[in-house]
């Protein structure tokens, strides 16, 4: 059975100074039983959020990561400085697709660096608004989760098993608008049936599709109501304890119903 998980991307949000005291109001108002929850805060508070989450199981995890283990790379962070830190690491964010440019191989090389360091990978995907628009949305994220997992697959070592992917469309995230459950349930579907192709179907079938863009306490449960997904990666909503309260509340109801389905 997979987990059911919720992921908070603080995004460029918080100091260091509060960062820490953030982390413990989410965990405090998150602790229910039965899910896996995830805090990515910004590079400069990894450390003092991870010391402020001891003692809970939240894990903590990084928004980015370099797609080359060392080097000449002025003001990047690597997979191994990461370690001890982390131990997700979301890569493939549309935010760093479109300012950073990253493309699908760049992404499958970060993908590399994360296995070869022990951090699990969140892997982002989802189309513009033009492309859903156009029909061709399926196509679209089919396309960036194939070209990125071939460049995982071509190191030889197949897939990683605690690989999770998150289906953000473009479009909803930061605007307030969300897909419908049953639109990114069909986006589910067709990514892992890529995942099929490229691993087989057991481990597509083991592997976690999240939900992410605008989710709120308000929206979750439409998502998670959707047998194929698994949870949601949170932005806005995730530096609010009250709503990261709300969602974790939902996630444990999906979790428990699955449990006993
Ligand atoms: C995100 O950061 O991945 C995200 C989905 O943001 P928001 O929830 O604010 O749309």
């Amino acid at each position: 059975m997979r987990p059911v998980i919720i992921t908070a991307n603080w995004k460029m949000n918080t100091t260091p100074a509060d960062a820490g005291p953030l982390a413990a109001d989410i965990a405090k108002a998150t602790d229910v039983a039965g899910i896996t929850r995830i805090i990515c805060p910004p590079y400069v508070s990894l450390a003092t959020v991870g010391e402020s989450l001891a003692g809970t199981d939240v894990a903590v995890g990084a928004q980015n990561v370099h797609a080359e283990p060392k080097g000449a790379y002025t003001g990047e962070i690597s997979a191994t400085m990461l370690g001890g830190l982390v131990t997700w690491c979301i890569v493939g964010h549309s935010e760093r697709r479109r300012d950073q440019f990253e493309s699908d191989e760049v992404i499958g090389h970060k993908v590399v660096r994360l296995v070869e360091a022990g951090i699990s990978p969140m892997l982002c995907c989802g189309e513009q608004l033009e492309e859903r628009e156009a029909g061709s949305a399926v196509e679209t994220v089919q396309g960036q989760v194939k070209a990125a997992l071939e460049v995982v697959m071509a190191e030889g070592n197949g897939l990683p098993s605690d690989l999770v992917i998150a289906y953000e469309p473009v479009w909803a995230i930061g605007t307030g608008k969300t897909a419908s459950g049953a639109d990114a349930a069909e986006m589910a579907d067709a990514i892992r049936s890529t995942v099929a192709d490229i691993a087989g179907a057991e481990f597509a079938q083991n592997t976690p599709v999240l939900y992410g863009g605008s989710v709120t306490a308000d929206s979750f449960a439409e998502f998670i109501g959707e047998p194929a997904i698994d949870g949601a990666l949170i932005g806005g909503a995730s530096l609010k304890p009250d709503q990261m309260s709300a969602i974790a509340a939902v996630a444990a109801q999906a979790a428990a119903a699955r449990a006993n389905a």
